[in-house]
C-alpha cells in the first residue's frame, strides 16, 4: 500500500538515510513508524501494539513510559541544561554518576570517563590504551585482540574490533593492529565430542599462540563482551574467561570488557563480569545505563590505567581527548535516576526471578522445534538459532534470509524481533518484563515460527 504523500512514512523514504538498512529495499517497502510506547510494548502509527523482545536495541531496560526519567531530565534541563567537563570543569550530575558507577563496579575501579555511545566509549578505550602506553614509555605495546563475531560498535576503532564481515571489508577495515581470535561458541566451533572445558582450553591456547606470534611486547589489550550480543547471544563455554585471563596475565595484556549490553543485570548479576568471572582493567557500559532515554556511555578504568594516563602529562603531553558532551548533565541526571530505580525496585532479584522463567519458556516452546538448532541464554538474554538441518547443526543459506523473514512475520503476530547472523533470534526484553508478558512474547514468536514453517514447507513442495 502506498502511504499518503505527506505521511511520516513517505517523508521518511524521501529524506532519511537509515542506519543498518537495505536502502534499495527501503525505497520500496518504506519504514515501520513507531510513535508511542508503554511498558514493554511499542505502538505503530496504525495503533498496533508490539512486544519489544529486544528492548529496542538491547537498551530500553525500564520500558517505554517511565515518568521518573522524564522528570529527572526536565529538572536537570531547568537547572543546568549543558555544561562541559574539559580543562577541569565539572558539575554535580557527572560527579554523582561517576561515584555511583565506581561504587557499583564489579572490581575496584579508579575513574570514569563519559561519552555518548558504546562506539565512542570503545574508541575512547583504544585511545586510552595507546596514549597510556606512549606515556609509560612502551610505544610498541599497541595491538588489540578481539574475537570473531564480537560486536563493539561502528566508529573506526570500535568497528575494527567488531568481528563481523559486514562491518569490515566494505569499509576498508580493520585498521592495522587489530587482530581477531576464535568465537567461543561450543555449538558450532567445538570439535566432535569436545567438552566445553576442553574447547575453552583450546581457545586460550589459540590466544597464547597469537600473542606469541605477534610478540607480547606489542599487544596492549584483549577486548571482549561477557557474552556476545549482536553476534548472536553467544554464551562462553565453562571456564573460558578464567583460562583467557591466565594467558593475559602471563603476557601483561590488559583485559577490557565491553558491558554495553551485558551491564545492569542482563545476565542475572549487576555486571556480566560477575557472571563470567572477569576481572577487567577497563569496563565500558552504555545502553541500560540511562535505560536508553538519553545517550550516554561510560568507561571505567582501574588505578593502574589511570596512573598510566596521568603519567602522560609529564612524559608526552596533555591528554587531548574528550567529547563536547562527555558527562553532559542531562543524560547524566537520567542515568543517576535509572541507577536509583534499579536499586529501589531491586532489579537484581526481579531478573533472577523472571530470567529463569524466560529461559524455561523458550526451551519448552522451541528446543524440540524441527527448525531450531540451539536455544541458549543466561539471565534475561537468550537466542533461538534456526537451522536447516537440526541433526547436522547446519544453518540455512544466508541468502534465504530466514531470520529476517521470521522477524517480518513476528510483526504480524505483534512482536518486534531481532534476527542476527546464523538466523539467531535474540531475546533481550526490557528488564521490567513480567512472567505473563514473557509468556505472551514467547507465544507470539512461536506463532510466527509455526507460520514460517508452513510457508517453507509449501515452498519446498512448490
Ligand atoms: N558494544 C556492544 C557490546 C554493543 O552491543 C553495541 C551496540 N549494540 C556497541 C558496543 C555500540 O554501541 P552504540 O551503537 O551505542 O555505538
Amino acid at each position: 500500500m502506498t502511504p499518503p504523500r505527506n505521511s511520516t512514512a513517505a517523508r521518511d523514504v524521501a529524506y532519511a538515510l537509515h542506519p543498518y538498512t537495505d536502502h534499495k529495499a527501503h525505497l520500496v517497502n518504506g519504514p515501520m513508524v513507531i510513535n508511542r510506547g508503554k511498558g514493554v510494548r511499542v505502538y505503530d502509527d496504525q495503533g498496533r501494539d508490539y512486544i519489544e523482545s529486544v528492548a529496542g536495541l538491547w537498551c530500553a531496560s525500564l520500558g517505554f513510559d517511565n515518568e521518573r526519567l522524564v522528570q529527572a531530565a526536565t529538572d536537570q534541563m531547568r537547572k543546568l541544561p549543558f555544561y562541559h567537563s574539559f580543562t577541569g570543569k565539572s558539575h554535580e550530575p557527572m560527579v554523582d554518576l561517576a561515584e555511583m558507577l565506581i561504587e557499583r563496579a564489579p572490581v575496584p575501579m579508579s575513574k570514569v570517563f563519559f561519552a555518548n555511545s558504546g562506539s565512542e566509549a570503545n574508541d575512547s578505550v583504544i585511545k586510552i590504551l595507546w596514549y597510556m602506553h606512549n606515556a609509560i614509555g612502551k610505544p610498541e605495546k599497541k595491538k588489540i585482540i578481539s574475537r570473531l563475531k564480537g560486536y563493539h560498535g561502528i566508529t573506526l576503532a570500535a568497528a575494527s574490533m567488531t568481528g563481523l564481515p559486514a562491518n569490515h571489508k566494505l569499509f576498508d577495515l580493520p585498521l592495522p593492529g587489530f587482530i581477531h581470535v576464535g568465537t567461543p561458541h561450543h555449538y558450532h566451533n567445538a570439535l566432535p565430542g569436545e567438552s566445553e572445558e576442553d574447547f575453552a582450553t583450546r581457545l586460550a591456547a589459540e590466544l597464547e599462540e597469537v600473542i606469541l606470534r605477534e610478540g607480547p611486547e606489542t599487544v596492549a589489550a584483549f577486548y571482549a563482551e561477557p557474552f556476545m550480543g549482536a553476534g548472536g547471544v553467544i554464551i562462553p563455554p565453562v571456564g573460558y574467561f578464567e583460562k583467557i585471563q591466565a594467558v593475559l596475565k602471563k603476557y601483561d595484556v590488559l583485559m577490557c570488557v565491553d558491558e554495553v549490553i551485558a551491564g545492569f543485570f542482563r545476565t542475572g548479576n549487576y555486571w556480566g563480569s560477575q557472571t563470567f568471572n572477569i576481572q577487567p582493567d577497563i569496563l565500558v557500559c552504555a545502553k541500560a545505563l540511562s535505560a536508553a532515554y538519553l545517550p550516554i556511555s561510560a568507561v571505567m578504568v582501574n588505578e593502574r590505567v589511570f596512573q598510566g594516563i596521568a603519567e602522560g602529562s609529564s612524559t608526552v603531553g596533555t591528554w587531548g581527548h574528550g567529547f563536547t558532551y562527555s558527562g553532559h548533565p542531562v543524560p547524566a541526571a537520567v542515568a543517576i535516576e535509572t541507577l536509583k530505580i534499579y536499586d529501589e525496585m531491586d532489579m537484581l532479584s526481579h531478573v533472577r526471578k523472571v530470567g529463569p522463567h524466560m529461559q524455561a519458556a523458550l526451551q519448552q516452546r522451541f528446543a524440540e522445534h524441527p527448525m531450531v538448532g540451539e536455544v541458549r541464554g543466561v539471565g534475561l538474554v537468550a537466542a533461538v538459532e534456526l537451522v536447516e538441518d537440526k541433526a547436522k547443526a547446519k544453518n540455512f543459506d544466508p541468502a534465504k534470509k530466514i531470520g529476517a523473514r521470521l522477524s517480518k512475520l513476528g510483526e504480524k503476530h505483534g512482536v518486534i524481533m531481532r534476527a542476527m547472523t546464523n538466523d539467531s533470534i535474540g531475546f533481550s526484553p526490557p528488564l521490567i518484563i513480567s512472567e505473563v508478558e514473557i509468556d505472551e512474547m514467547v507465544d507470539r514468536v512461536g506463532r510466527a515460527l509455526d507460520e514460517l514453517s508452513v510457508e517453507l514447507r509449501r515452498e519446498s513442495i512448490a
